[in-house]
């Protein structure tokens, strides 16, 4: 049996409709090189999604392989419970500190995003019952949010959908509507956009009780849910609501993180300071599995102070090979000027898809190179009643179809008509301009297709 027939009968693909994909059958990639990747018949694709948004430096760096190789004959494990840790773990740790906002100097280890978020859900609850606030156990999140699949994370996400066959849920996390100017209550022409989103937090959290509620948590740019941009004074005016109620307010910086917007931290454009950042993806670009939250210094304080016994942990956690990586991989990030390398593609790219005036696009926006395109009917296609703003079924998927018939593998944001795109840091222009160029037609064809039937 060649690959492919092994991969339908045994593996288990994650994120997918068995039928469907025992139709479709798997495509097994087997190399990878700059923004490039390579299937078992040799068809090469252009990935414009980074894997699952995480290959920020790019495939194939033989670097970060002997950084890897090397490790692994001096200390291929030790671990970072009780008292114990090795140095890759410290060094790495040292390093995300010098990369954190101002204040957030400690660094707990996950494997990946999903642990990410329930270490910092479980630690927000920790914070409170030190402070004395032992009612304080409720997370609020936002709608649109996608922070992992496992069991709190899951509880964490919005998107009902994404759940509804995995109930019940983790008590306690509660959500509200996401700052979506493009398809919420409040739009780009309301100027107040900004500060009613942060009051519908705000709301929730004197609804429940301030005391109730431990932690707001989301991520600064939403990805999953399709590439939601925030109103500007949004994330400083949660700052704020948070301090004014005691409330930790925890960053989902997995996707964000490492450049991918422009900035180290996506934040940063923002001006404002969480308390906790959940990073993973970017950390290794996925050269190995790695995440961790990055914790103000007065929160494990608050913690030590109470002497309360921090109960968690996983065995691989502190991994030396994945941090001795990812500190290679961030070695990379900085020497390359990557962030800047993705402010400016993502830049060039989204001027030229919007030169095309694409009359099926109805807004592409982006920081860096994460970048959303929203998929709409053409003014006079689909049941259009709403100035070109109606949705067609189908159509995201339908151009990741048509574009990987042209060898390009895109990002859709599940539950929405909207592309999500975030190639590798290092595209090149000329690789963007081919983007733009598929993407373009792509649109015009299946768009035209699902409207015209
Ligand atoms: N949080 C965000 C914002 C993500 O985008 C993702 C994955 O896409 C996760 C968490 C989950 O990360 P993982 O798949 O590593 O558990």
């Amino acid at each position: 049996m060649n690959l492919k027939q092994l991969d339908l009968q045994h593996l288990v693909h994650a994120e997918v409709h068995f039928r469907e994909f025992y139709r479709k059958g798997p495509v097994v990639i087997v190399r990878g090189e700059g923004s490039t990747v390579y299937d078992t018949e040799g068809n090469a694709y252009l990935d414009a999604q980074g894997g699952l948004a995480l290959v920020n430096i790019g495939y194939g760096r033989r670097e970060i392989a002997a950084v890897a190789a090397r490790q692994m004959e001096q200390l291929m494990y030790y671990h970072t419970y009780f008292n114990f840790s090795n140095d890759a773990a410290v060094m790495l740790a040292a390093k995300l500190a010098e990369l954190a906002p101002a204040g957030l100097g400690k660094v707990f280890y996950t494997l990946g995003g999903a642990e990410a978020v329930e270490s910092a859900a479980k630690l927000a609850r920790l914070y409170q019952r030190a402070k004395g606030r032992s009612q304080g156990d409720k997370i609020i999140c936002l709608n649109e949010a996608y922070h992992g699949n496992t069991m709190g994370a899951l509880s964490a996400t919005g998107m009902a959908k994404h759940k509804e066959l995995f109930g019940p849920l983790v008590p306690g996390f509660l959500h509200v509507p996401a700052p979506d100017r493009f398809d919420g209550p409040f739009g780009y022409d309301d100027a107040e956009a900004g500060a009613k989103y942060a009051a519908l937090v705000e709301e929730r959290i004197l609804a429940e009780g301030p005391e109730t509620v431990a932690a707001f948590l989301a991520e600064p740019i939403l990805g999953v849910g399709g590439v939601i941009i925030p109103p500007d004074d949004y994330w400083q005016r949660i700052r704020a609501i948070c301090d004014k109620y005691g409330i930790l307010w925890i960053a989902d910086e997995v996707m964000t993180g490492f450049g991918r917007t422009g900035a180290d931290w996506a934040l940063e454009h923002y001006g404002a300071t969480p308390d906790v950042i959940c990073t993973a993806k970017g950390l290794t670009s996925g050269y190995l599995p790695l995440g961790a939250i990055l914790i103000r210094d007065t929160v494990v304080d608050a913690i030590a102070e109470a002497d309360l016994p921090f109960t968690h942990g996983f065995t691989y956690a502190g991994h030396p090979v994945a941090c001795a990586v990812a500190l290679a991989n961030i070695e990379i990030y900085q020497r390359e000027g990557l962030a800047q390398r993705a402010t400016d593609t993502g830049a060039r790219f989204i001027r030229r898809l919007k030169e095309r005036e694409n009359p099926f696009i109805g807004e592409v926006r982006g920081k860096g190179l994460m970048i959303g395109v929203e998929l709409v009917a053409a003014p006079a296609g689909g049941d259009d009643t709403a100035g070109g703003r109606s949705r067609v079924p189908g159509l995201g998927f339908a151009v990741e179809a048509a574009s990987f018939r042209e060898g390009v593998i895109t990002g859709v944001a599940p539950y929405r008509e909207a592309l999500l795109l975030t190639p590798p840091l290092v595209l090149t222009d000329a690789e963007a301009d081919r983007l733009v160029d598929v993407f373009d037609r792509a649109i015009r064809t299946e768009g035209e297709r699902l409207t015209q039937g």
